[in-house]
């Protein structure tokens, strides 16, 4: 009798790991070494091209790294994955692997701030052609896309709007353009949707965020096709925005509890979305569960819960907010998201501050937006939470 395929939950915990717990080790050692000594220099020679398994400087590979990436292969059910020093490490790489002068790339306006950064500041100093669409407009992208492009890249949902685009239809379009399809997954995580099996070509994801869960390490991480991969594993060995074995380390024990943490925060942010959204105080919410959410039938389709993010605005605007945020208890009001602790912070503050005030305007982000990542505590004691800080608030307009 054959085993059926273990399920993303056994996963989580086993995956990726056999090959690396050396000694007998039942974790993955973190092997800090800067490179590996051979005393056959046949053999040596041999691993350094390629042609053997192994080890040979810690800017190319490292065990612990390996791991992490084998790990996050089998979650994204990914043909090959390769890692980075942060989540930015891995964006900028793979644009700056598949772009080349007066090449166009097609994305959307609400990219996190970086990834804008990148495509407003540094992409145009390479004379590539950038547009950005309306996030969500599907008619307009694909009217893009058919003008011709190289890389269509999508993030989805998006930070911190949570703004949803349907992958499967621009991927389609993509491959009809002979385009790539880059898709930024971190809001989502591989719990909740994988967009290698909707059409796209490579998915990104800043492990930073929920992979690691915990705050307590930087890291990127990209899967897709072993060949496209390849080709930006040697722009990264190159260019050297390698991931440390012990951010690795931390990682892969995060991630152990990905399908746990993000199910808890999935539903905590479901609720809470709920909760606000009939509060007297909040203008909008912005959660793809809401079925006013404008591409809520989308998100329905393609993952399979809304994730632990969303945004809300107050009546009284970023006055309303100072007055509020301080007052939270179970949360950080600090830059990341997606660790087991809550954590809140304005926009301008977070996901865009490397946007002008201008630009966030453009964007369509209230200076008083509020990013809620919702933790995995418990979901009355962060909605009492939410309920006592709102009574600090004395500005409603
Ligand atoms: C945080 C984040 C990034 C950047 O990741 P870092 O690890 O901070 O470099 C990219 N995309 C999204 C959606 C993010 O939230």
């Amino acid at each position: 009798m054959t085993r059926k395929q273990p399920s993303f939950a056994t996963e989580t915990v086993w995956a990726g790991e056999e090959k690396y717990r050396v000694h007998g080790a039942s974790q993955v050692p973190v092997v800090h070494s800067v490179a590996y000594t051979y005393d056959d220099l046949d053999y040596w020679y041999e691993v350094a091209v390629g042609n053997a398994e192994g080890h040979i400087y810690g800017r190319n590979t490292n065990p612990t790294v390996a791991s992490f990436e084998d790990k996050v292969k089998q979650l994204e059910g990914a043909e090959s994955a390769t890692s980075f020093s942060t989540g930015m490490a891995a964006i900028s790489n793979t644009l700056l692997t598949f772009l080349t002068p007066r090449d166009r790339i097609v994305s959307i306006k609400d990219t996190y701030g970086g990834t804008n950064k990148i495509f407003s500041e540094f992409l145009p100093r390479l004379d590539i052609d950038i547009t950005l669409c309306e996030t969500g407009n599907h008619d307009e992208m694909i009217e893009e896309i058919n003008k011709g492009c190289q890389v269509v890249y999508l993030e989805t949902p998006t930070n911190p709007t949570v703004k949803i685009t349907d992958i499967e239809k621009i991927a389609e379009a993509a491959k009809e353009a002979g385009a790539l399809v880059v898709v930024d997954n971190t809001f989502a995580t591989p719990v909740l949707q994988n967009p290698l099996q909707l059409g796209a070509d490579l998915v990104i994801h800043s492990a930073t965020k929920f992979l690691g869960g915990h705050a307590d390490a930087l890291g990127g991480v990209l899967c897709g096709d072993e060949v496209l991969v390849d080709r930006v594993y040697h722009y990264r060995e190159i260019n050297g925005a390698t991931m440390d074995p012990m951010a690795a380390y931390l990682l892969i024990r995060g991630m152990k509890t990905l399908h746990l943490r993000v199910w808890k925060q999935t539903e905590n942010a479901g609720k809470l979305a709920e909760y606000l959204k009939a509060h007297p105080l909040v203008e909008s919410v912005y959660y793809p569960g809401l079925t006013d959410h404008a591409n809520h039938d989308i998100a329905k389709q393609q993952m399979r819960g809304f994730g632990g993010m969303f945004s809300f605005s107050l009546h009284g605007g970023m006055d309303a907010v100072k007055e509020m945020l301080p007052k939270l208890k179970f949360a950080n009001r600090a830059a990341n998201l997606g660790a087991v602790e809550t954590t809140v912070g304005p926009a301008r503050t977070t996901s865009h501050v490397e946007s002008s005030p201008e630009e966030r305007k453009a964007l369509g982000i209230p200076d008083g937006l509020i990013r809620y990542s919702a933790g995995i505590e418990d979901f009355e004691d962060l909605k009492a939470d939410l309920e006592e800080a709102m009574k600090a608030i004395t500005v409603t307009q």
